[in-house]
């Protein structure tokens, strides 16, 4: 796959209208990391061993929980895969993997060069069709006693209907409404350029994106003159030239559910400070699904633009006095997935990253990964945790064995 960095990155731009360079500098070489992590990871797996007051020793035997279900979504296509099926198949497992129906090709470009490496068929089983179908199927399936999905809510609620009567092992990883809070205090040039990243990489369609924005009072008008001077500075373009900071939306019907999130924006009294428009490109690329990086500002915490997954390039400005009041702003969502956390204070950086509701904390950082992290949210944007450890050991059911000395 390494030797085919090009032609997966331009599968995986042409599927999902990103900037090829952005497929070529992150898509592809994390899915490989992914890929290379578990097959080292698992040669270190440990088990545990426990002498019982001298009458017994008990040990853990871990063994691969059988025909494992993946299921994920179209914003980061290999990259999400890879992160399930890499563990499942380190663990021991069959696989049964459906990529999204809207991004189908780079994981059908891997089922290629799995077979040409001679990985045995029937190990890693890649299914494509709709979600309401194959997916369904692959939850309601008797013989598939694990699920790993990454996906929106609603659907992560509907799997775990469908397969917690069924009693299988669920790791669900969902959306997210996720908070930059920036503190007076901040390295302001470091904090602007990370966070015009965090808001508009992947046209907005990362989960881990901020898309709510927290400044401190004593901050906040430089930051929103420069935050909207280099948002509205960012070239959204055709995806083959390595200058389109931005490419085309996933599809049509996505960039009007994201113009449709302005809208809703509008008539909760928000001021648009920049974008909330598609951008019509010229020639062959007219008609695509391009849309301008939009910052929206004078919206309260509970209105639905704060409230509601968009995941586009659409961001919210709110302004805060103290420390508990941007923990108010930050916890006010129903999701829990990542936040950002920007000031030079220590004790503050690690005060409100244990008061912040989420499975991530960015301090002064932005989707900086160690794979053997926890990944994952809380509330509404997830459970069981997955990454290093703990995505190999989901992969397994745990058998204590207890030997009478
Ligand atoms: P989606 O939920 O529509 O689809 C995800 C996958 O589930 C697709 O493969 C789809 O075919 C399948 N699916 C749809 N209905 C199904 C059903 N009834 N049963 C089984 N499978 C079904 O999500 P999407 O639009 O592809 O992706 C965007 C969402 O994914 C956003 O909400 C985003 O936040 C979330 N996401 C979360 C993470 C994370 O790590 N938490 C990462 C990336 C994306």
């Amino acid at each position: 796959m390494e030797r085919d960095v090009d032609r997966f990155a331009e599968a995986e731009s042409q599927d999902n209208g990103k900037p090829v360079h952005l497929a070529h500098e992150v898509d592809i070489p994390r899915a490989v990391a992914n890929l290379r992590f578990f097959a080292t990871a698992i040669l270190h797996q440990q088990s545990e061993a426990h002498l019982t007051d001298g009458l017994a020793v008990n040990y853990t035997d871990r063994q691969p929980i059988g025909v494992a279900g993946c299921i994920s979504p179209w914003n980061l296509p290999l990259y999400l895969f890879t992160w399930k099926v890499a563990p499942a198949l380190a663990a021991g497992c069959t696989v049964v993997a459906k990529p999204s129906e809207v991004t189908p090709w780079t994981a059908y470009l891997l089922s290629r060069v799995c077979a040409e490496e001679g990985l045995p068929p029937g190990v890693l089983n890649i299914v494509h069709g709709l979600g309401p179908k194959v997916g369904a199927a692959m939850s309601a399936h008797p013989d598939i006693p694990a699920i790993s999905f990454t996906g929106g809510t609603r659907t992560g609620a509907e799997i775990a209907r469908t397969a917690a009567p069924l009693f299988k092992k669920l790791s669900l990883e969902l959306g997210g409404k996720n908070p930059v809070i920036v503190f007076d205090d901040c390295d302001f040039e470091a904090m602007l350029t990370t966070t015009v990243r965090s808001s508009f990489r992947n046209q907005g369609q990362i989960c881990l994106c901020g898309s709510r924005i927290l400044v401190q009072r004593g901050s906040y008008d430089r930051f929103r003159a420069a935050f909207v001077e280099r948002t509205k500075a960012l070239h959204v373009g055709d995806p083959k030239d390595p200058g389109s900071d931005l490419g085309a939306l996933v599809s049509k019907a996505h960039l009007e559910k994201v113009l449709g999130h302005v809208e809703i924006a509008k008539s909760e009294g928000g001021r648009i400070l920049c974008g909330g428009d598609q951008v019509h490109l010229e020639g062959a690329l007219s008609g695509g699904w391009y849309m301008r990086p939009t910052v929206i500002e004078g919206l309260g915490p509970q209105c639905r633009t704060n409230q509601e997954e968009i995941f586009g390039p659409v961001v919210t400005l709110q302004p805060f006095d103290t420390e508990a009041e941007a923990l108010t702003l930050a916890n006010s969502t129903p999701y829990g997935l990542a936040a950002v956390i920007w000031t030079k204070d220590l004790q503050r950086a690690h005060r409100v990253a244990r008061g912040v509701q989420s499975g991530i904390v960015w301090v002064n950082c932005w989707m900086l990964r160690d794979l053997r992290t926890p990944f994952g949210g809380v509330k509404q944007s997830g459970v069981g945790r997955e990454g290093g450890w703990e995505a190999l050991r989901f992969f397994t059911e745990a058998k204590n064995v207890c030997v009478r000395l």
